[in-house]
């Protein structure tokens, strides 16, 4: 099979499995305890902290291992929600967030969330963002790095050097960014979030960093006291070497970005009506977001997966769920159209060959569509 669904998860590095089996067996005592064996695992958590968060550009004190970009989305913002002082005041947040943070902030600020909005091409415009924070005067702005879904990447930097100037806290989801382009910079940011999933590393550990201690998990203090509960040491430790990998890798060469760019062309040419979303702004050099001239994308999906290829309709949170996506109602698309998206999402052990082979299998699949259309005699979107 050839993958193209690394925006949801990625297959973790051979090393990684090493390091997390390595560490199950010989650094499994609780951190917290204070003999020679708790000790070990407590010096391997910070190695781990230092190592990652000097790598990533910020002071490692402010790095905080959690399960995930989920959980450290909503622990800034229920931190945030929470605090006596902000009581009150308003969340600016972008239409296009993960719902990590679209639904926590809907929860949280209720009938006091305003939404920064984004032009066709799934951008947020700087413009906007300025004009939101004088106007409604936000507690906290939220914008994620690069999307899950588009791959469109944000003026993110800017908007946190905005909310410097007007003293506003800033958080970005850095989820998709972290393990494809330069991690340096986050520093601006007040607090950010990722996954180690979405860089070769295991499942179910991430981390958050803030300039100010953000606790929401009471318990036994662990964590600096910002989140209770032991530890997972194996799990970080597979963070710890899936991201030591991936920015040995990093920067990515021009001739891989040219295997998605000579994919798109291809595309355009064999199956016209293809529209790629965001197709003239920046995005990540790994992600298409394709919207397909017809048939519905659990069609293609499925055509596709008998193929050999492993894609997916958009994001993995929202597959599960029957509603169109957020995305598509942002950026204007009617239901139908919405229904047409398709994503294609490589990483580092993508090969040219695949992404070659990938256009054929599309042009494939479409004829495979039309064939089973005029047999049924059923008419599709
Ligand atoms: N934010 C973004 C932008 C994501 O793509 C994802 C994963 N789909 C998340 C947050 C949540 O990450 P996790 O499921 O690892 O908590």
């Amino acid at each position: 099979m050839a993958y193209f669904d690394n925006n949801s998860t990625t297959r973790p590095f051979p090393e990684v499995l090493d390091a997390v089996r390595s560490a199950s067996d010989s650094l499994w005592a609780n951190p917290s305890s204070p003999h020679r064996v708790g000790s070990q695992v407590r010096v391997r958590l910070e190695q781990a902290r230092e190592e990652i968060g000097h790598s990533m550009g910020v002071d490692p004190a402010g790095l905080t291992f959690t399960s995930g970009a989920t959980e450290s989305n909503n622990a800034v913002l229920g931190w945030l929600a929470n605090r006596k002082s902000l009581s009150g005041e308003t969340a600016l947040v972008s239409r296009i967030e993960h719902p990590s943070v679209l639904e926590t902030a809907r929860h949280l600020f209720a009938n006091r969330i305003e939404y920064i909005p984004v032009n066709q091409d799934g951008l947020v415009e700087m413009g906007k963002v300025e004009e939101l924070c004088k106007q409604k005067r936000p507690t906290i702005v939220s914008l994620l790095a690069a999307h899950n879904e588009t791959g469109v990447l944000q003026p993110w930097k800017e908007v946190a050097q905005l909310c410097q100037e007007y003293g506003i806290w800033f958080h970005c989801d850095a989820t998709q960014w972290m393990g494809k382009l330069d991690p340096q910079g986050f520093d601006l940011c007040s607090s950010f979030s990722f996954s180690a999933h979405k860089f070769g590393g295991p499942k179910g550990v991430g981390g958050m960093f803030s300039h100010e201690p953000v606790s929401w998990i009471l318990g036994g203090g662990q964590e600096k006291e910002q989140r209770g509960g032991t530890e997972n040491l194996p799990a970080i430790e597979g963070m710890r070497i899936a991201w030591r990998q991936t920015c040995n890798k990093l920067p990515i060469k021009q001739d891989v970005v040219a295997w998605k760019e000579n994919f798109e062309s291809q595309i355009q040419q064999d199956l016209p009506g293809v529209r790629i979303i965001g197709e003239k702004v920046a995005r990540l050099w790994n992600t298409s977001f394709l919207m397909l001239p017809d048939f519905d994308n659990l069609g293609w999906v499925c055509k596709l997966d008998k193929l050999g290829y492993s894609l997916s309709t958009g994001s993995a949170c929202s597959t599960a769920r029957k509603e169109a996506s957020e995305l598509a109602g942002a950026i204007g698309l009617s239901y139908e159209n919405g229904g047409r998206l398709l994503r294609v999402s490589s990483w580092l052990n993508t090969n040219e060959l695949e992404w070659t082979n990938l256009a054929g299998a599309l042009v494939q699949a479409h004829a495979e569509l039309v064939e089973d259309r005029d047999q049924s005699g059923v008419v599709t979107l």
